[in-house]
């Protein structure tokens, strides 16, 4: 409990809660180990849902939400927007909190309580203009009124890599929708999900209205929740496999579901790009996080006429950051989330070695406590090799040589996944023509970072279905109902 002393130097210690929030109530309790991966130290316990507490945030939810879908838009967006303030007013005590357990460096964390934070500020504006629809039928004859109702209740499992901008990128729109929700965050960053708890009774969100657990068991939670008619909606974020298994258990009821998943994101360098705006894009789109995200460049296809002049800017970009415990403000890349993240990582950049690739900095693991990984330029890189088809989640940059657009299009599609890419090029009609041929849900054109709340974020092919943010994130807890009027 050693690092627990660094939870005293926040400004309010109400934040630090680790009972399952069900109701209401806050249920204590214990069984899950928080680590910190800076130090390999435990932080806390957090307490371990049973089966039985999960259905009674379903009954919770349930009581909640005849209330909640009945108060006035106006006044569901109001309680967003002191939930957003309350967030922005502890920022500081929240990016601590998400460096300590997840690891991350303080100035990434920083950026996402603000980009967390304005998930609730929007879905506070979108509550009050969801969208209806009225028309002749083509006849001419009768009206078509089109509304659209809460969906139900919802249930929102979230990963790790982003423990307060998952959650809210979730709470928001079913909030400001007229949903209730259960929440189970990731077991490796819960403390982040308890204080935004709170933080939501100060805002006034009515008990019942967010649920909070968290478990060792999610498959059989999920499961029961899933199975009960009363769950209307899965909204999970995670990795491809896991979604597989959760769409495989929400087909059983039917349940909708809203799924944002793995990505493999080409960064595609041509020739006629502005190399200084290209590396700054790429340090962006490769090591916010030091890696650990969906969006993540995870693999970097370079033009050969800027090949060479690319792999030396991005090797002396890399070699100069700064590694160390997230919570030191020095920090610029803090370490993984786990030691198997970084055995994963290790394995991929030892695989590609093996097969002729070549690490102009870093390129192996750091020896002592904490789980580091140092960042890595690998050039010469087979297009074939593990690490071009599964996520690095890491700071690796794999760097492959291409000739022509066409190539560029066809390796970048050559994957499962369809989440993010990134086009550079001097010529916007050439990156909007490879930005649409290659199969994605989103593209960067000369920019290294598209998250934005207002935006619609989400993947093609293996990496989701649906959309969070945006004006259409809130209809994902929505279902339209159409009336067939005569008058
Ligand atoms: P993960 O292993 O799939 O876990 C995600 C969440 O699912 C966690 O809360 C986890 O709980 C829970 N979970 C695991 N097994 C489950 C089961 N059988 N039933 C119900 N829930 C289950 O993913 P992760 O390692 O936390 O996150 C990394 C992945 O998320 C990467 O693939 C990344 O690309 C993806 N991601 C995607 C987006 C996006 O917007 N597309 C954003 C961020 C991350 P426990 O922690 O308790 O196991």
């Amino acid at each position: 409990m050693t690092l627990f002393a660094q939870f005293t130097g926040y400004a309010d210690p109400s934040l630090h809660a680790h009972g399952l929030y069900i109701g209401g109530q806050w249920q204590p309790g214990g069984g899950i180990p928080v680590i910190d991966p800076s130090s390999g130290a435990t932080l806390a316990e957090v307490a371990d849902a049973s089966v039985q507490d999960a259905m009674r945030a379903v009954d919770a939810a349930e009581a909640a939400a005849a209330g909640w879908r009945q108060t006035p838009p106006r006044q569901r967006s109001e309680i967003l927007r002191r939930w957003f303030t309350l967030m922005s007013e502890h920022a500081e005590d929240l990016a601590r909190l998400i460096s300590l357990e997840n690891g991350k460096a303080l100035s990434d964390a920083r950026g996402e309580v603000a980009y967390a934070a304005e998930f609730f500020r929007w879905y506070a504006e979108e509550a009050v203009r969801i969208p209806g629809e009225f028309r002749r039928t083509p006849s001419g004859a009768h009206n078509i009124l089109v509304d659209h109702e809460p969906i139900g209740i919802a249930l929102l499992i979230t990963p790790w890599n982003f423990p307060a901008a998952m959650a809210t990128r979730k709470i928001g729109p079913a909030l400001a929708a007229g949903c209730t929700v259960i929440l189970k965050p990731a077991s490796e960053t819960p403390l982040t999900a308890y204080a935004m708890a709170r933080l939501g009774e100060q805002a006034g969100v009515p008990p019942g209205v967010v649920n909070v657990l968290t478990t060792t068991n999610p498959g059989p939670l999920t499961n029961a929740m899933l199975a009960d008619p009363r769950v209307r909606k899965l909204s999970f974020t995670g990795s491809t496999g896991v979604g597989r298994s959760l769409l495989a258990e929400a087909a059983k009821s039917v349940v909708s579901c809203s799924m944002e998943l793995g990505g493999n994101a080409p960064f595609v360098v041509f020739d006629d790009a502005d190399l200084d705006a290209a590396i700054e894009g790429a340090m962006v789109a490769k090591m916010r996080n030091a890696g650990e995200a969906c969006t993540a460049a995870n693999r970097f296809y370079v033009q050969s006429g800027i090949h060479d002049a690319f792999v030396s800017a991005l090797t002396a970009r890399m070699s100069a950051l700064k590694v160390g415990a997230g919570y030191d403000p020095d920090t610029q890349v803090g370490p993984m989330i786990t030691t198997r993240a970084v055995e994963k990582i290790d394995r991929l950049v030892t695989e590609a070695k093996a097969r002729g690739a070549r690490a102009t900095t870093g390129g192996a693991t750091i020896a002592g406590s904490g789980f580091y990984y140092p960042p890595t330029v690998l050039e010469n890189v087979p297009v074939d090799a593990a690490l071009a088809h599964e996520e690095i989640f890491g700071p690796v940059a794999p760097i492959y040589r291409f000739e022509t657009e066409d190539e560029a299009i066809r390796l970048a599609n050559n994957t499962e996944y369809g989440l993010a890419a990134y086009v550079y090029s001097g010529d916007m009609k050439r990156a909007m023509r490879v930005g649409r041929g290659i199969e994605t849900g989103m593209v960067g054109i000369n920019r290294g970072l598209m998250s934005d709340p207002a935006a619609p974020f989400g993947g093609v092919k293996q990496s989701g279905l649906g959309r969070e943010g945006g004006v259409t994130g809130i209809l994902e807890f929505m279902e339209a109902k159409y009336f067939a009027a005569e008058f």
